[in-house]
């Protein structure tokens, strides 16, 4: 059967990394989580003193000094973001991280060094990425594209669950000023801005449950498949 690729992009803690996983898991696709990568250099900025400023240093270590990859834990029942050989799983997910990322995220050479790896990965198809600019710019022949939003209150309560699954435990007005500042970087931004595709379906999570939102990606991914068919 013709393997698809499905992009989920929108704006953060709307619920896409939980839908992209469930619709890959149904699907027996790949999942890839674009976000942590771009979590995973700022990490390894933060961590290395290095400027966000600083281009040189930044080019220099994403060429030489930055290597991301995924693997599934077993013991976790996860994929988990592996820094240079190292899973950094938890600490990408700290709020600290959270409070820089959007940031890392506008420097150019970052997105470009991001996305041709995306690419390379998705080049077999047969994969669900969740993001920001997979169905503009990593992956605009998606053969589906979801563009998830959802009220920001009921975002911010459901990441401060997140976080306090993990013992992090952050006031709701921060949580919601963070949501907001990296939804406004994110969508000015010169380079790859969030954007909805303009084929892209608009899918609003504020009141509808998990599992509805995977029956609505699997219910586009039936269409899909059909399409490619009766072509
Ligand atoms: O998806 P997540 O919230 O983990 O993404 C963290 C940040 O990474 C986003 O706020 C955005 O700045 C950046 N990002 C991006 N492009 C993507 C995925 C994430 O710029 N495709």
């Amino acid at each position: 059967m013709k393997k698809l690729v499905i992009a989920i992009d929108g704006y953060s803690s709307c619920g896409k990394s939980t839908t992209a996983k469930a619709v890959a898991a149904e699907l027996h696709y790949a999942y890839l989580d674009t976000g942590a990568m771009y979590r995973g250099v700022t990490l390894f900025l933060l961590e290395n003193d290095i400027a966000f400023d600083d281009l040189p240093r930044i080019e220099h270590a994403l060429r030489e000094d930055i290597h991301l990859s995924f693997r599934h834990s077993r013991r976790a029942g996860r994929n988990e973001l592996y820094l240079n050989e190292v899973s950094r799983e938890d600490d990408i997910r700290q709020m600290r991280i959270s409070n820089s990322v959007s940031e890392v995220s506008v420097i150019a050479q970052v997105r470009h060094a991001m996305v041709a790896q995306q690419q390379r990965l998705g080049r077999r198809r047969g994969v669900v990425m969740d993001g920001r600019d997979i169905g503009t710019t990593v992956f605009p022949d998606a053969e589906v594209k979801i563009f998830m939003t959802a009220d920001v209150n009921i975002r911010a309560r459901r990441r401060q669950d997140e976080l306090a699954a993990k013992n992090e435990h952050v006031p709701l007005p921060d949580i919601i000023e963070n949501l907001r500042k990296r939804d406004h970087i994110d969508s000015t931004r010169a380079e790859s801005p969030l954007r909805r595709a303009p084929d892209a379906v608009l899918l609003d999570t504020t009141h509808i449950t998990i599992g509805e939102q995977v029956d609505f990606v699997l219910d586009r991914v039936s269409a899909a498949i059909f399409a490619a068919y009766a072509r």
